[in-house]
């Protein structure tokens, strides 16, 4: 197999590096190099979308029609690299990643030509609902009810509660699924709806995560008026677009460009560390093996990837590759910060999630490069949860690829 790049592609992976360098402020690259979750800081990161978008690069995955760059796949892995080389903050996967693939399949020509062109432009910013208090695995056994309502039952009225809503604090769209029939089997009686996060009824209650950061939220809902032209399919039709859409999610759970970089970044760590005997840290055996274990786990997800991405270009959606995707990619994801904590030794101990604010003017302890390896330490164990547990996945797996 020839995995040379063509000149085309070199030239092609210079002018994304340069233009990368070229535009990347302090302020964003310092998010992107204090994001310890799928969320950097929130200017920071939409400055950088709509930076991307006047570029026409915030999609990379769109099809053409609807904005996307019209990239073929060796081009679209070589933006990944690219970006997480420079250490630029992810965008919110939640937009151009689940939400705008799903309106793309499942959605009317209104909804299309409507939602689309501002998921694109960073002009809504959007939030998943989801999880619930009682459904996360067992996500079909979902309660928030919606009733259909109005002169001409053109509303629904929705009372219950979201749990894990990642970014609701500042999204003002979010796509939910709704019960909106309780007989039959549960997947039957759910819809998909998009709505507006200001809408009178809605409420927002901060959940702190383990590396001390407010990225997801609870979500209550009382007597909430939307309309049900946000509706995407057919009412108790939401279970078809929520699967098409959590095969998207698996698939970007986790970006493998940021893992490659993270381990670079460890290997790099190794050869300058010395211990008070002057030796380097990659010169220990037990260490350079962890390591050289680590890269040879990660170049299999690299592959694993891009197995996923040619079942999207062949069948329109990952299919079950991105369960094996989400799964492996995770775990090494997970071994990667461990490894990292291992790296800066005692330096990993005292975390301070305060120092990685905007503004934030506190000394750390420790070398300020360091400051998120504990963050990442402690949030990353999440990857293994969200977008479906690893122990969901490996059900879908045995159902689906080995037909158990
Ligand atoms: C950082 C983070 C961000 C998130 N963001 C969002 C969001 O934006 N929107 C949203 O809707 N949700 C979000 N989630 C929620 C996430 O999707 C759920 O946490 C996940 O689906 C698991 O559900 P649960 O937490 O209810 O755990 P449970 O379903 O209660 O599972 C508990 C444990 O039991 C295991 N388990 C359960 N059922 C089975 C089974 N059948 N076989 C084997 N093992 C099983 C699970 O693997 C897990 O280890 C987020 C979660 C995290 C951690």
């Amino acid at each position: 197999m020839d995995i040379s790049l063509s000149d085309e592609q070199r030239v092609f992976q210079a002018e994304v590096r340069d233009f990368l360098n070229d535009n990347l402020t302090p302020d964003i690259k310092e998010a992107g190099r204090l994001c310890t979750t799928i969320m950097a800081e929130h200017e920071a990161t939409w400055k950088w979308h709509r930076i991307l978008h006047r570029q026409g690069w915030a999609a990379p995955n769109w099809p053409v029609e609807y904005g996307g760059p019209g990239w073929d796949a060796v081009q679209r892995y070589l933006y990944s690299l690219e970006y997480a080389r420079t250490g630029a903050p992810p965008l919110s996967p939640l937009g151009f990643a689940m939400v705008g693939p799903a309106i793309m399949g499942h959605g009317s020509a209104a909804q299309k030509a409507f939602y689309l062109p501002r998921i694109l432009s960073g002009e809504d910013v959007w939030c998943q609902g989801y999880s619930e208090p009682g459904a996360g695995s067992d996500l079909a056994n979902l309660q928030c009810r919606a009733v259909a309502d109005g002169p001409d039952g053109s509303d629904y009225i929705i009372n219950g509660s979201k749990i894990w809503t990642s970014d609701a604090h500042h999204a003002n769209r979010m796509f939910c699924l709704v019960r909106t029939n309780t007989d039959g089997k549960p997947q039957t009686g759910i819809t998909f709806l998009l709505l507006e996060m200001d809408t009178p009824g809605i409420t927002v209650e901060p959940i702190h995560i383990l590396g001390g950061d407010h990225e997801f939220n609870q979500v209550f809902f009382q007597d909430v008026r939307v309309p049900q032209s946000g509706r995407v399919g057919a009412e108790n039709d939401g279970w078809t677009v929520a699967k098409y859409l959590l095969e998207f999610e698996r698939g970007v759970a986790v970006g493998v460009g940021p893992l490659r970089t993270r381990l670079d970044e460890i290997c790099g760590l190794a050869q300058a560390r010395r211990d008070s005997d002057g030796n380097a840290l990659i010169g220990d055996a037990g260490f350079a093996r962890a390591l050289a274990a680590l890269d040879v786990e990660l170049t299999a997800v690299e592959y694993t990837g891009h197995r996923t991405m040619a079942e999207i270009a062949k069948r329109g959606s990952p299919g079950p590759a991105s369960s094996m995707m989400k799964t492996r990619a995770t775990e090494v994801q997970m071994a990667i910060s461990e490894l990292a904590t291992q790296a800066i030794a005692y330096y990993a101990a005292p975390h301070q999630p305060e120092e990685r604010l905007p503004g934030a003017n506190l000394e750390p302890i420790g070398q300020r490069d360091e400051m998120s390896v504990t963050g990442r330490y402690l949030n990353d164990r999440a990857a293994a949860i969200y977008g479906g547990s690893n122990e969901i996945q490996r059900n879908i797996m045995a159902k689906l690829v080995l037909g158990m």
